[in-house]
């Protein structure tokens, strides 16, 4: 993957875009950027394993519905995540001409991507790039979805052996809804922050 000519591209698209060769170094540029603002985040692996709930919850406030504040349920964070000054997410796929996909099942990541917040970043490991946007719905739909659906112990035929995709009709099905930014939205600034190693599903 060219990587500055998929920062161009993504420039073009109306998205700020930034490099880190590690996840070290993109968490604490994140840590410099993010501060003493209200922070929420969909569920990410790649998130997950750069430590930022953590690191970030020492200087700003980070909401999330698996530590409720006192007086607040799960449900009451979800619905204020979704109007914090920041929101934070990876993707499922993204293309390197510059495109970005994801799929939920609840509605509260995609949607956070859209509108609500002043700034947006997606924080995408070098793995997750595809040449064509077909193939970054592909990703999402037959490589991220049912390890995600395995991680989550859901009763889906995908995650006994997280292969592909079985469009499945089950009632714990992941994949509700798809996402595809073909450019920024007006909204909010947008950033997209690539990684260059392998981070998350
Ligand atoms: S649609 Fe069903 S089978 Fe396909 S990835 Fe999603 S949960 Fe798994």
């Amino acid at each position: 993957m060219d990587i500055q000519k998929t920062m161009a591209n993504f420039e073009k698209h109306g998205f700020a875009v930034s490099y880190f060769a590690t996840k070290e170094a993109a968490a604490a540029y994140l840590n410099e950027q993010i501060d003493g603002v209200t922070v929420a985040a969909g569920g990410s692996m790649t998130i997950a394993a750069m430590g930022l709930q953590e690191s970030l919850s020492a200087h700003n406030t980070f909401l999330s519905h698996a530590n409720p504040p006192q007086g607040m349920t799960a449900d009451d964070v979800r619905r204020a995540a979704m109007t914090t000054d920041v929101y934070l997410t990876s993707a499922n796929g993204a293309t390197t001409s510059g495109e970005l996909v994801n799929i939920d099942g609840a509605g509260n990541r995609v949607g956070s991507t859209y509108f609500g917040h002043k700034k947006v970043y997606f924080i995408v490991g070098i793995q997750k790039f595809e040449d064509t946007l077909e193939k970054a719905i592909f990703r999402a739909r037959n490589i991220a979805s049912p390890k995600n659906a395995q991680r989550l112990h859901r009763k889906t035929p995908c995650a006994l052996k997280a292969d592909r995709c079985y469009d499945c009709n089950s009632p714990e099905r992941i994949c509700n809804g798809l996402s595809i930014h073909y450019r920024k939205l007006y909204s909010a600034d947008t950033e997209v922050v690539i990684i260059g190693e392998e981070l998350g599903y």
